[in-house]
């Protein structure tokens, strides 16, 4: 049978493009549906209007720190609008270039909602299109526990596109988001409360870079709560809400925004026309060949629930479409020792395991910690301290996993990344000259392993 494409996408998001452009520059016909913004999460909502955000709110203590190097500012004043304004106009011009990405690539652009009406269809607009394979790269969706009040609070989508900075913001979960924007609310001068459900934030993550976060957050006078939940929220007279804590306290903010993970985005996709079987939490369930149990149709990124970050819906695509039109060039995903970094104020950079996996992986673990106020503190009276950490197996010397809290964080743990995934041991890092002086140094001149 002919079909009208050979491959059709739903979702112009990281994963979702990345996987038309590259299908089409291997020749095959491919046309991708795109319902809301090109350029998906990331681009509109996601990891680049919140780095700008980040960007925003370090200026704070940029300004703070300057007069120790001799500078004198008057008051420094901060204007929540213009930095929404340019905001939007950056996330516009990204928008224009993922359209000219996908034309000039010849992919075709469909723009409106996409729903699947039997395993070879997809209709949109009123018009339906064959195709040999469809690719759900639909994304997620901001989660809300449907407490009384609930419609009170909002969620990352709306954070962007608030009129005003609120005074007083209630920020609830313990993940990524809520820890970031919580940074970027506090930075930006609102009085900031981040109420987490569990003993610490960010489970998952090193217990180290956890409590180190947790003090640097409260030196910097944000109010961190833990062991605490929601039981409602009430609209006061005046407009602002009263949220009233399980346990019978009560809190009051101008707005509660609720960072509580996402669901996988599947509104009205049609999959009840489908034999697509999602697993237990209601993500797209795939093999290792992204494929769904229907045979035609094949998932990847968010919407499937494995590991939610662009770098690895990015890797997807470009597998998915390698594996449909480029076999030979076929290479699977690799799902270990994937670097991520928390653009919280200061930032997280971790690779690799944390210490705790390592020692339930049996590893016999040596650690090594340093901990140090970074240099370009010393003239100014910014008490914050950064920590790096290296894991390692004492057995083969090889290193599992690095993790840091500080300044640049990020861009540091991408480089030890690719020496972990070539296989580093500590001998490696011992014999790696620094660079001097910089922050990253340390990671090559930690010699004793801590007691432990
Ligand atoms: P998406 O990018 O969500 O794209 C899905 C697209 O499908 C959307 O554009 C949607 O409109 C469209 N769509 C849905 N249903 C239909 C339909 N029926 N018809 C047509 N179109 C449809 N990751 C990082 O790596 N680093 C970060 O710093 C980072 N920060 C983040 C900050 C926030 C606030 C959030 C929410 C996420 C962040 N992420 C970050 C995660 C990252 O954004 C996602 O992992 C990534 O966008 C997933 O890509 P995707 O292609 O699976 O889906
Ligand atoms: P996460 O899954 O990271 O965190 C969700 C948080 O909400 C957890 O602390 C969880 O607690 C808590 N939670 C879940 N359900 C409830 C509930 N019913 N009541 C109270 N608390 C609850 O999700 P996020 O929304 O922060 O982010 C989604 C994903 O987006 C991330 O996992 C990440 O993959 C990606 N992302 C990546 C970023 C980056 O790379 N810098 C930035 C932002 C997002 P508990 O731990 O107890 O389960």
């Amino acid at each position: 049978m002919a079909y009208d494409f050979d491959l059709y996408v739903i979702g112009a998001g990281s994963g979702g493009v990345r996987a038309a452009r590259f299908a089409a520059g291997f020749g095959a016909k491919v046309a991708v549906a795109e319902s809301r913004y090109l350029g998906g999460t990331c681009v509109n909502v996601g990891c680049v209007p919140k780095k700008l955000l980040v960007y925003g709110a370090h200026f704070a203590e940029d300004f703070e720190q300057a007069s120790g190097f001799g500078w004198s500012l008057d008051e420094a004043q901060f204007d929540w609008a213009t930095l929404i304004a340019n905001k939007d106009r950056e996330i516009n011009r990204l928008n224009g270039i993922y359209r000219n990405l996908l034309v000039n690539s010849g992919v075709t652009l469909h723009e409106g909602h996409a729903k699947i009406v039997d395993p070879h269809q997809v209709e949109i607009n009123g018009e339906r299109f064959t195709a040999r394979n469809i690719l759900i790269a639909t994304g997620g969706w901001p989660q809300i526990p449907q407490i009384p009040g609930h419609e009170h609070a909002i969620s990352s989508n709306q954070a962007f596109f608030l009129k005003e900075l609120p005074k007083r913001v209630l920020v609830v979960g313990g993940g990524y988001i809520a820890v970031e924007f919580a940074g970027i609310f506090h930075g930006l001068g609102a009085e900031t409360t981040l109420l987490y459900r569990g003993e610490l934030f960010l489970r998952g993550f090193d217990t180290s870079v956890r409590k180190h976060l947790q003090e640097e957050l409260t030196k910097r006078g944000m109010d961190l709560q833990f062991n605490a939940d929601i039981e409602r929220i009430d609209k006061q007279a005046d407009g602002s809400l009263k949220v009233t804590l399980k346990d019978g306290r009560q809190l009051e903010a101008d707005c509660v925004f609720y960072a509580t993970g996402r669901r996988p985005m599947l509104d009205n996709l049609g999959l009840e026309n489908t034999g697509v079987k999602l697993d237990s939490k209601g993500f797209v369930e795939v093999d290792e060949l992204y494929q769904t149990a229907e045979p035609s149709i094949l998932a990847l990124g968010d919407v499937i629930g494995r590991v939610q970050l662009t770098p690895v819906a990015l890797a997807e695509g470009m597998a998915v479409a390698r594996r449909l039109f480029k076999p030979e060039q076929y290479r699977p995903v690799d799902y270990k020792m994937i670097p991520t970094a928390v653009f919280s104020l200061p930032n997280i950079g971790t690779v690799g395991l944390t210490e705790e996996e390592a020692r339930e992986a049996g590893h016999d673990v040596q650690i090594f910690e340093s901990r140090f106020r970074p240099m370009k503190l010393t003239l100014t009276e910014c008490q914050e301290r950064t920590l790096m950490k290296l894991v390692v197996d004492a057995r083969t010397d090889k290193v599992l996993g690095c993790h840091m809290v500080g300044p640049e964080a990020g861009e540091i743990v991408q480089g030890l990344a690719i020496a972990l995934k070539a296989g580093a041991t500590k001998r490696h890092f011992d014999e790696t000259i620094g660079v001097h002086p910089t922050a990253a140094e340390e990671f090559v001149t930690m010699r004793s392993p801590v007691a432990g």
